[in-house]
């Protein structure tokens, strides 16, 4: 076991400061990784301030990272020291069940989540990214394609593949009319890749000066949600609605705008349960369902499309210094489009 440099918040009340963490020294099956960039998602504010319960403190919030191998198991066949690497919001799951054994290691019952789940190595919690250091099971380490700057890629390891996965569950290609409501960290990922899917997008934000942004990332058309009649004019007409909003909102408004047999999948994790009437869903057979992040396949198939397609995450770089300012701005949707800290201002600490 050593000691790693980290920011961690000491209760939901607390600031994120700087402290010091211990990671397992590597296992035959284990790569080291210096942390290099790590994108700040909304679920990090959310488990800070334990807005969903269960969060254990100290936590080191991160789970979406980008950096160079450092250290290897003896066992290690896909990465050697001096290799980038990145990792998402798995770090652990049981490799046998059904689950698993589909590649779809974040339903797995006994998934070990990237920070908050029960450690087996140390005993106590994982510890994510706002760190120096990382320690994981090759299984759960993906490539990063070359080509792609590496703070763009960082949000790729949750935004990336929440948007992806989901898209490509509802068989969303060339022609069909897809809406993506929140245009935040998930959001502007969904716009980018459903938009290199071919499909035809239109941007759903509460924030009237995100128009010009959404168009160049993406979208055909957007529409500003607390307008009536320009929702009005969308009724009956979506194949698919990915919702990425992060606080409680109007569902039915959305399921209104779906098309017969259309879906609308959850992605957003809001604290407060929704209200969902059954009327926009019995007429026209519609579907309202969720999605969890991606497995570790499917991942590396995301990260590969983005490498192939050149498709990073618009990020604003900041010092580990400005984390707490950047969960208030996210707090208001003052985040364009992901804020990703460069891991190299922790060495200050
Ligand atoms: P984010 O960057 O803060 O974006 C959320 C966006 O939602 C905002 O930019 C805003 O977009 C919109 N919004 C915020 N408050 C709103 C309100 N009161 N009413 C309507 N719209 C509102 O957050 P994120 O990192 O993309 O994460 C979004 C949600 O997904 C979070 O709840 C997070 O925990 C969850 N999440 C889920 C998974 C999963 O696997 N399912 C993975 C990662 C994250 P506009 O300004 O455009 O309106
Ligand atoms: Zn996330």
């Amino acid at each position: 076991m050593n000691n790693y440099k980290a920011y961690a918040a000491a209760s939901a009340t607390s600031p994120l400061t700087h402290t010091k963490i211990p990671r397992r020294n590597p296992t035959e099956h284990d790569v080291q990784i210096e942390i290099l960039y790590c994108g700040i998602c909304h679920s990090d504010l959310h488990s800070v301030r334990n807005e969903w319960g269960g969060t254990k403190y100290p936590i080191v919030p991160g789970h979406e990272m980008v950096g160079r191998v450092t250290k290897v198991g003896s066992a290690v066949k896909k990465f050697a020291p001096g290799d980038l690497a990145a990792v998402g919001c798995l770090v652990g799951s049981d490799r046998t069940c059904p689950a698993c054994r589909e590649g779809l290691e974040q339903y797995c019952a006994k998934m070990v989540m990237t920070y908050n789940s029960p450690d087996e190595f140390t005993g106590a919690m994982t510890y994510g990214g706002y760190s120096e250091s990382i320690v994981v099971d090759e299984h759960f380490v993906l490539r990063v394609p070359t080509n792609l700057e590496l703070a763009g890629a960082a949000p790729l390891l949750c935004a990336g593949i929440t948007t992806y996965s989901p898209l490509r569950h509802w068989g969303i290609t060339k022609g069909k009319i897809v809406g993506v409501v929140g245009l935040g960290g998930l959001g502007h990922m969904g716009v980018k890749l459903a938009h290199a899917f071919g499909a035809h997008v239109v941007v759903f934000t509460t924030s009237h000066n995100k128009t010009e942004d959404a168009l160049r990332l993406g979208a055909d058309e957007v529409v500003v949600s607390n307008d009536s009649n320009q929702m009005q004019k969308h009724a009956g007409s979506f194949n698919f609605i990915l919702d990425t909003v992060s606080a409680v909102h109007d569902i039915n408004a959305y399921i209104n705008l779906l098309s017969r047999d259309g879906n609308l999948t959850l992605v957003g994790a809001p604290e407060k349960p929704l209200e969902v009437s059954a009327f926009p869903l019995i007429m026209g057979r519609r579907s309202f369902s969720g999605s969890l992040i991606g497995g570790l396949a499917e991942t590396q198939e995301m990260l590969d499309f983005c490498g192939k397609h050149n498709i990073t995450a618009d990020v604003e770089v900041i010092p580990i210094q400005k984390v707490n300012e950047a969960y208030e701005r996210m707090l208001k949707s003052d985040v364009k489009y992901r804020f990703c800290i460069d891991m190299a201002s922790l060495k200050s600490e």
